[in-house]
């Protein structure tokens, strides 16, 4: 791996290869894989990302908004895309850029259907979501006999699949829960597809849901953290690789008196000689306040120096006291040493904040 030179998020498509495949060895061969890459790949690249993965024959990607979709139709990627939370102000667009939406609720279903009629749609595919329990999204199981006879009035729209989406699959204490969601699911697939007489794809686990309830595979994946490397436990965490390392270096060393301050606030005051390194990320590059006075650690030279003060727009100071080394050397704020999910619990938050926090202003880097 190059020696960073400036603040750069490398991105190892090798480890993407192996957490992809580890996904699929736990599949029956029939599941397909529904890449989540949403949020711009969890902070990495979407369209590197879904480029590679269209190579792997990924079945599917979702994304959370029409943008993000057509973002990545403008990278040249043709596999299908689901847009989990499109806004009917982005409908033409959707159907432009042959994008799949998510309906959810008779408000969008009806604006979807009078926009893709007035398109002169025919079998325009669409995801219906179903709420089993996370309160978030979702028609419910007493709403099937109102979509089904929307959909049998129409030929502009059919539904493809049918999903809903698992409210605690990595924690293990919920397993009653998750299990309870699973079997609403299946009741809400059978009576549909009872009634409308044919059968859409089915689908409702993510990451932590492939790992922990492979009875619900059913037709269909989706994941996203475990493709870029995390599976919610340690446990789990051991059989991926880390997708993304977030890089620095020191651009300057000083040394401090007893009582001297450092930083915004004089946030950080010195009991004794210090010796502080500042290094070219701060807040602005997704590094938030909460990292500050001593709660995030990065690694120089395999040791661990604490963020001492407050974290600034562009730059955080780190306490290097008893750690040798000098202006230019690498610095790791995650990735070897101190994994995305472990500088995440510092702060009280989950890898998934941390990564997708990191701004678009950090150079991407890809290793392949
Ligand atoms: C983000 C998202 C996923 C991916 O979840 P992971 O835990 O990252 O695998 C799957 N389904 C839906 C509906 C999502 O919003």
């Amino acid at each position: 791996m190059p020696k960073a030179q400036e603040t750069v998020l490398e991105i190892d498509l090798k480890a993407l290869k192996h957490n992809f495949e580890y996904i699929k060895s736990k599949l029956h061969k029939d599941t397909k894989i529904l890449a989540v890459v949403k949020a711009f790949a969890y902070g990495s690249d979407a369209s590197e990302i879904a480029k590679y993965l269209q190579d792997l024959q990924v079945d599917y990607f979702a994304v959370a908004y029409v943008n993000e979709g057509v973002t990545l139709r403008d990278a040249g990627i043709e596999t299908p895309i689901l847009v989990l939370h499109p806004q009917a102000v982005n409908f033409k667009t959707l159907i432009e850029r042959c994008l799949e939406p998510s309906l959810y609720s008779a408000k969008i279903l009806d604006e979807f259907l009078a926009i893709a009629s007035k398109e002169k749609q025919n079998n325009y595919p669409v995801h219906i979501k179903f709420n089993t329990g996370l309160n978030r999204l979702g028609f419910l199981e007493k709403d099937i006999d109102s979509i089904v006879s929307k959909l049998e009035s129409t030929t502009a729209i059919r539904a493809k699949s049918l999903f809903s989406h698992l409210a605690a699959s990595e924690d293990l204490n919920e397993n009653g829960f998750t299990k309870d969601q699973i079997a609403k699911f299946k009741s809400i697939y059978k009576t549909f597809t009872t009634a409308i007489g044919y059968q859409p794809m089915l689908h409702i686990c993510n990451t932590s849901g492939v790992l922990n309830y492979p009875e619900a595979h059913l037709d269909m994946v989706r994941s996203g953290i475990g493709l870029y490397g995390f599976g919610n436990s340690e446990s789990w965490n051991k059989d991926f690789k880390p997708v993304a390392t977030l890089k620095s270096l020191i651009s300057q060393i000083h040394h401090i008196e007893k009582g001297e301050t450092v930083g915004y606030n004089r946030a950080f005051k010195s009991d004794g000689l210090k010796k502080t390194a500042t290094i070219p990320i701060g807040h602005a590059d997704g590094i938030s306040r909460i990292y500050g006075n001593g709660k995030g650690k990065v690694t120089i030279n395999g040791q661990q120096a604490p963020i001492i003060g407050n974290v600034c727009m562009d730059m955080i100071m780190v306490n290097i006291t008893d750690i040798d080394c000098k202006e230019g050397d690498e610095v790791i704020i995650f990735g070897n040493g101190m994994s995305a999910s472990a500088f995440a619990q510092s702060a009280n938050t989950i890898s998934y904040e941390i990564l997708t926090a990191i701004s678009q202003r950090v150079k991407r880097v890809f290793l392949t």
